[in-house]
């Protein structure tokens, strides 16, 4: 009997332990072995058992591990620029608060915010044009 996958409607879903690729915000981690059905067709898995569980927390993890590398390189390169926090908050928007609690781990900034202090930290010239 087929098991047809309800995401492609194509592929004879097999039962099978299959490397899983997860990805936050550009970064990539494999789950070992994950237990269920896979789709040859589109790659779509139906979790068997508490592998859905295990899926998750495996995401939490990644997830927690780039958000703090994040929160950890901003807080370098505000500092490398030496700006204050209200300072790095007044050029990233988001209100006089909100440098303080990207690094803190409170909120997470938009890409943008990432992708500005990072090209600040390659051309700090650039600076002085927007405190102009
Ligand atoms: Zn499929």
């Amino acid at each position: 009997m087929k098991h047809l996958c309800l995401n492609c409607e194509k592929g004879d879903m097999v039962r099978t332990k299959k490397d899983s690729e997860i990805e936050y915000r550009g970064h990539r981690a494999i789950v070992r072995a994950l237990d269920g059905w896979h789709c040859p067709e589109c790659g779509e898995v139906e979790f068997a058992g508490k592998e859905g569980v295990r899926y998750a927390e495996a995401l939490e993890k990644l997830r927690l591990k780039i958000d703090a590398e994040e929160s950890a390189e901003l807080a370098r390169i505000r500092k490398k620029l030496k700006l204050s926090q209200r300072r790095a908050a007044a050029i990233a928007g988001g209100g006089v608060n909100a440098f303080s609690r990207y690094e803190n781990g409170k909120a997470r900034p938009v890409a943008a915010v990432v992708n500005l202090f990072r090209l600040l930290e390659k051309h700090p010239e650039l600076l002085d044009e927007i405190a102009a």
